[in-house]
Order: C-alpha cells, then structure tokens, then sequence
C-alpha cells in the first residue's frame, strides 16, 4: 500500500498511483482527525471521494503517531491524550474514538486501536504494552460497526517476545477479526530479528484472512516477509525516497544526485515500464533533482511506487506457479549485483 498520509501519495495524482498497478492505498487517522477533521471530510463525502481515490482505503488507528509524539501524549487505560504537533491543541484517541474517526473517513479497512510497543523494551514493560493493546483490540472490536464489504483488522504485538507474540495472537484470534496485522516491528531490531519474528508469528495467524506487516520496509523486507505467509504492507520509503533522490531498484538503490549520473543518458532501470525509466535518463533524473525542480521528486516517486506494485505482483505470481524459492533468488542475485556499472 502506498501511504497517503494527509489525504495524498506525495508528489502524484491518484490516478498515477493507480496506473503503478496499486489497489489499496493506507490513510493517517491522527493527521486527518487534525486536519482537516474527519467530521469535514465526512461532510464531504468521504475520503474517498475527497482525495479522488475511488479504490479501497485502509486507514491506521493513530495510535502509532499518537506514541510517537514523545513529552506530548500521555497513555493511560482508556486511551490518550495528546497535543497537536500543528498548533498545540489537546486532543484524545480512544478505542471507540478511532474506530468512529475511521468510520467518519469511509475506510475499507479499519485497523484496531493499539499501543506500538517501543523498541526495546524488557518483557514486562513489552507483556504490559501488548495486555493493554488487546484490551484495546476488544474495544475496538464493540465499537465497529460490521457491514459487509467492510473489514476490521486487529494487530499482534508483543515486541521480540515469543511467548508474548503467541500470547497476543491468541487473544485476537479468539475475538475474531476479518485480518491480523502484525505491529511492533521494524522499530530498530534489524532485519534478521523481524524475520524471526515472522517465523514465530505468521503460523499462528489464520491463514484464510490477510496478514499485514506493518510499515516495512525495504524490498528484501517485502521478499523475506512475503515467504514467511506476509500478504499485506506498508511503507513510506518508495514515496519518501522518491523525495530525497534515491530511487530503489531492482538492482539495489540509486541516488541519483550522485555525480556519475551527471552526463549518463542511460535510463534509471532499462527493464522498467515506469515514465521516469522510458521518457527520460539518468543525466535529467540528475539535473532535475540537483536543481530542485518538482518534476524530479514526481519521476522518482512513480518509478519507486511502480517497482513496489511490480515486485509484488511479481511475488503473487511467483507463488501462483509454485516457484517463490526461484523468485527469491533471483531477486537476491539482481541486488547483489548493484547497479549498472558507469558508462
Ligand atoms: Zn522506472
């Protein structure tokens, strides 16, 4: 899913992201709930409709930005309150409020009311954080209103924990939701810890409802994750890098500002179907970005989000044939092999 944040994938229209081949978008609870208020994009008619997005929107809690709001936010059993990082102002996430917020928005997915556990955290401050989070789950369970074509998400926690991420699924899986989300991850412990947490994890999910592992990540992430039983994500690195000169490909990452681009009229990707890799080279991706002209962050931002749509559809069909492992090595061998070497 590419992030929509407030209302718009940075740097395109809605139907270029569709074109990508996306067919979900995320939406930010806590920066909407802001601004511009999800009692006004409710008034006018929805996100959907507001943003120009006619396919599905899952939207996040606001719980994760809420915790992250560090000396400004305080968390006790029935929510938090926190303060504005636009103007100040004081505000309270509950259970029963997100979900309504989310209701407000229109989305298609809704996603349980959690605590993301800071990393690290020793067992009991991590076991303290998931039990509050499932208590939270269940709330957020009584107050969504279930209609079909609708979907409530719940989310595992339970930091590095094993016990603690068994704990957590079985609490969800006994209240029942339409998919399980796994949170708590990427925040630090490496990639080779979030994997085995995946290992643990993903079995004891169902395996007839979507798994999503939420805010990763890199494309190996998506790899790794997706052979571990991961069907679902999100990430602002394809849009944020797109904003920053670096374009992620499938021969590794590229920045572009790099001075060997400079007089390079080769293409970013020459197998990429993408507008930045068939209407342009990497000497104008270089110059746009070093003359800080819009069209640059625009190009690299449709070329990221277009590698992310073909990487996992690639995936998808890569399990369709039955040749994920064949997938995967071949996708490990292309980045291992870096970039193009200079002209
Ligand atoms: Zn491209």
């Amino acid at each position: 899913m590419p992030v929509g944040t407030a209302a718009t994938v940075k740097a395109m229209r809605p139907e270029s992201v569709a074109e990508t081949g996306a067919e979900i978008l995320l939406g930010n609870t806590y920066h909407l709930m802001l601004r511009p208020t999800a009692e006004r994009i409710a008034e006018l008619g929805g996100l959907h409709r507001f943003m120009n997005w006619p396919k599905p929107i899952l939207t996040d809690s606001g719980g994760f930005q809420v915790m992250s709001l560090a000396g400004r936010r305080k968390i006790d059993a029935e929510g938090v309150t926190f303060q504005s990082h636009i103007d100040g102002s004081r505000h309270r996430l509950t259970p029963a409020r997100s979900i309504e917020i989310q209701h407000l928005l229109g989305s298609d997915v809704t996603m349980a009311f959690d605590e993301c556990t800071p990393f690290p955290a020793d067992h009991r401050t991590a076991a303290e954080s998931m039990r509050l989070s499932m208590r939270w789950a269940a709330d957020s369970r009584a107050a969504f209103r279930d209609r079909p074509g609708y979907a409530l998400f719940g989310i595992v926690q339970g930091s590095v924990y094993d016990d603690l991420r068994r704990e957590s699924a079985a609490a969800l899986t006994g209240i029942g939701f339409d998919g399980y989300a796994i949170g708590g991850l990427a925040v630090g412990e490496g990639q080779a810890e979030m994997l085995r947490v995946l290992d643990v994890t993903a079995p004891l999910l169902p395996g007839d409802r979507p798994r999503y592992l939420m805010g990763v990540g890199k494309p190996a992430d998506l790899v790794g994750a997706v052979r571990r039983g991961v069907d679902m994500f999100d990430c602002v690195l394809p849009t944020r890098s797109g904003r920053t000169g670096q374009a992620l490909t499938r021969r590794g990452p590229v920045n572009v500002r790099n001075a060997r681009h400079a007089a390079d009229p080769r293409p970013l990707d020459p197998e990429c179907g993408c507008p930045a890799c068939t209407g342009y080279s990497r000497a104008y991706l270089h110059h746009l970005s070093k003359a800080e002209e819009i069209l640059g962050p625009m190009l690299l931002t449709w070329h990221n989000l277009h590698y992310y749509q073909e990487l996992m559809a690639g995936l998808r069909e890569a399990i369709a044939k039955g040749e994920l492992d064949a997938f995967a090595a071949r996708f490990e061998a292309e980045q291992a092999a870096g970039d193009l070497p200079p002209l």
